[in-house]
């Protein structure tokens, strides 16, 4: 926990946040500002600021967080349709909270390449 990650005081219920699904290792809500239909953000329970900081011991934590993103995706329709999963790395790529997160994102056509 660290006290001024937002991501944190969500995961600690310190504040308000529409839970989708929890279970020991992940947690994942709505985003606020919802850049598609269904945006949601899924994050490992433990702070990680970023996913270059991930290490070989991790590799059961983000399996655990890919499998529920997709279980996610799955509850919200999205499976047949489709969805993207994408993970923001510093400033290039517009990465704002600095608590390791992915977004699960579906319900409208993707552009692609991305902006
Ligand atoms: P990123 O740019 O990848 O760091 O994305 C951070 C995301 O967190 C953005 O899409 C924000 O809208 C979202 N966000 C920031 N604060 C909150 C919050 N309190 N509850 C839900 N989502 C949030
Ligand atoms: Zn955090």
């Amino acid at each position: 926990m660290k006290d001024d990650c937002i991501f944190c005081r969500i995961k600690d219920k310190k504040i308000p946040a529409s839970i989708v699904y929890e279970d020991e290792s992940v947690i994942a809500f709505k985003d606020i500002k919802p850049k598609a239909p269904v945006h949601i953000v899924i994050i490992p329970k433990r702070h990680i600021e970023r996913v270059s900081e991930l290490e070989s011991d991790d590799s059961e934590l983000i399996s655990r967080m890919m499998l529920a993103a997709v279980k996610i995706a799955d509850d919200n329709g999205l499976a047949g349709p489709g969805y993207r999963f994408v993970i923001n790395c510093n400033k290039d790529a517009g990465q704002e909270v600095f608590h390791l997160h992915m977004h699960i994102l579906g319900g409208r056509k993707m552009g692609w390449p991305p902006g």
